[in-house]
């Protein structure tokens, strides 16, 4: 079962984008640009809407409370585009909110649950996945209660955890006190492991069999495209494709078509090519984009 804006849905058969942000606000912690609100989002339909045409079945909106998450606007997203939207439960980290200095684990985890059977912020629609994170600062006790309440909640509930790293080696910390409270690491996805210095590091990051996102494809202010796909290449090489996925960060109004960016369509336009010719397989290229998110968003069946 797959939990989406709209309702649940028994399987998504084809692309997915899973680290994305149709509706975010970071003006305050990284600029005006990093917004994209009720004003963007017809151009947000338009960009889904030509995504589907190069084969998007279904997309993840990662923002959270605290970075401008908006349950409703997703859902009208979604209906608009005719294209299944999944969001977030969880708190941004960079701050974190209030909440989190002023509770325990218990209380956050009762509110991951809530947000994720219940419904976000006063509305009826439910998280599909949890979102968590670290800020650039030494990880300290708030993040450790986070990161517990986000993995008692996935043990409640079935939902997988996806984390932001400000930095590739966080990805230690964050599965070591993931696992430590119980999580089968093949239900967690590390985001942002394009910024790896080479595919040795996503080895060891993906010892336990965790997922890894190379998820900033098309954001070239941070790594070329070009290196990017020599990453994935080489994590082909090493028979990761089974735990990669791979997304674009959409978060910043330039990004969208009308800015000239390439928008979500990144991934599907501009990167399929440079893994072909680089000899990743059709196969392999599907196992990361339907196959892997597929198994990411689908809920441990044990349990709701
Ligand atoms: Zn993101």
């Amino acid at each position: 079962m797959i939990r989406t804006v709209t309702g649940d849905i028994a399987d998504i058969d084809g692309p997915i984008l899973a680290h994305e942000h149709l509706q975010i606000d970071l003006c305050c912690q990284k600029g005006p640009e990093v917004v994209l609100g009720e004003a963007e989002q017809d151009d947000v339909v338009n960009d889904l809407s030509k995504a589907m045409q190069h084969g998007l079945k279904a997309v993840v909106d990662l923002s959270v409370f605290g970075s401008g998450r908006n349950p409703a606007g997703l859902k009208k997203i979604s209906m608009q585009a005719g294209l299944p939207v999944v969001c977030a439960a969880g708190f941004y980290w960079d701050p974190y909110p209030q909440v989190v200095f002023d509770s325990s684990v218990e209380v956050l985890r009762d509110i991951l649950i809530r947000e994720l059977t219940a419904g976000i912020e006063g509305t009826d629609i439910r998280g599909g996945v949890i979102k968590i994170g670290t800020d650039r600062g030494e990880i300290g006790v708030a993040a450790e209660r986070v990161f517990q309440a986000a993995a008692l909640a996935s043990l409640a509930t079935g939902a997988a955890v996806v984390t932001h790293t400000s930095a590739v080696e966080q990805a230690f910390w964050h599965l070591d006190t993931l696992r430590r409270a119980g999580m089968d690491p093949s239900r967690i996805l590390i985001s942002h492991m394009g910024a790896a210095h080479s595919v040795a590091q996503l080895i060891d990051v993906g010892r336990g069999g965790a997922l890894m996102g190379i998820d900033k494809v098309g954001f070239i202010a941070r790594r070329s495209n070009e290196e990017l796909a020599d990453l994935v290449h080489d994590a082909c090489d090493a028979g990761l494709e089974n735990q990669i996925i791979l997304s674009s960060d959409v978060a910043r109004k330039d990004r969208l078509l009308r800015h000239g960016g390439s928008s979500y369509s990144a991934v599907f336009v501009d990167f399929f090519p440079m893994l072909r010719e680089r000899g990743v397989s059709a196969q392999q290229i599907e196992v990361m984009m339907c196959r892997n998110p597929k198994r990411l968003l689908n809920f441990a069946s044990n349990i709701i």
